[in-house]
C-alpha cells in the first residue's frame, strides 16, 4: 500500500473566492485536476525511495526527469495559490520591506509590474515568471520554463504568475497579457512580504 507522503495544499479562500479573476471553474481544473494529478504521480514515483523522506525543495535540487517536473509544478503551485485573496481584501498594495525593496531595485512598483508582465507575455511556451531574492535580498525577476523554480539557482521564490495555459484558458482564452495585468487584483502582499522577511 502507498503511504500517502505529499498532499494537496489546503488554498486559503473558497474556490469562487477569487472571481472575477479567477472563476471557481479555473480553481476547481486547475488546483483540482491539474495540481492533485502531480501529487498523485510524486507520490508513486517516490514511494519506497530515499525522496521519501526530502522535503519538496530538497527534491527539486536534488532530482530531474519526471520526478523534478511533478515536485517541481507542486512546489510552483503551492507559491502561486497561496499568494492570493480575494479582490475585496485589503493587502493588494505592497508595503513595508518588500515595497521598500522593489523601489530600490526596480524604482517604482510601477515599473516592477510591467517588467514583470512582459517577462510573463514574452515566455515562449509553457512557464512561470518569478520574483525572487537573492541571498542579499536583493530582488529579481527571472523567467523558469515548464516545471523549474528559482530554488535551482539559489534564489528564494517570493511571488510567481503561472504562464501555462490551463492556468487562463478557461476564462481568459488566449489572452495572457489581460490574464497577467488582472492577476495583480488579486496579489496578497502580505503574504508575498512574509515570504521576503522570511530570511
Ligand atoms: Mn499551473
Amino acid at each position: 500500500m502507498l503511504a500517502a507522503l505529499f498532499t494537496l495544499m489546503t488554498l486559503p479562500y473558497a474556490p469562487e473566492a477569487l472571481e472575477p479573476v479567477i472563476s471557481r471553474e479555473t480553481i476547481e481544473f486547475h488546483y483540482g485536476k491539474h495540481l492533485q494529478t502531480y501529487v498523485d504521480n510524486l507520490n508513486k514515483m517516490v514511494a519506497g525511495t530515499e525522496l521519501e523522506a526530502m522535503t519538496l525543495e530538497e527534491i527539486v535540487r536534488k532530482s530531474e526527469g519526471g520526478i523534478f517536473n511533478n515536485a517541481g509544478q507542486i512546489l510552483n503551485h503551492n507559491l502561486y495559490f497561496g499568494q492570493f485573496s480575494p479582490v475585496t481584501a485589503d493587502n493588494h498594495t505592497p508595503q513595508g520591506a518588500i515595497l521598500e525593496a522593489i523601489n530600490r531595485d526596480f524604482g517604482s512598483l510601477e515599473d516592477f509590474q510591467k517588467e514583470f508582465e512582459q517577462k510573463g507575455v514574452s515566455l515562449f511556451g509553457s512557464g512561470w515568471v518569478w520574483l525572487s531574492a537573492d541571498k542579499e535580498g536583493k530582488l529579481v525577476i527571472t523567467q523558469e520554463t515548464n516545471a523549474n523554480n528559482p530554488v535551482t539557482k539559489g534564489l528564494r521564490p517570493l511571488l510567481t504568475m503561472d504562464v501555462w495555459e490551463h492556468a487562463y484558458y478557461i476564462d481568459y482564452r488566449n489572452r495572457r497579457a489581460a490574464h497577467l495585468q488582472a492577476l495583480w487584483q488579486i496579489i496578497n502582499w502580505e503574504e508575498v512580504n512574509r515570504r521576503y522577511e522570511d530570511l
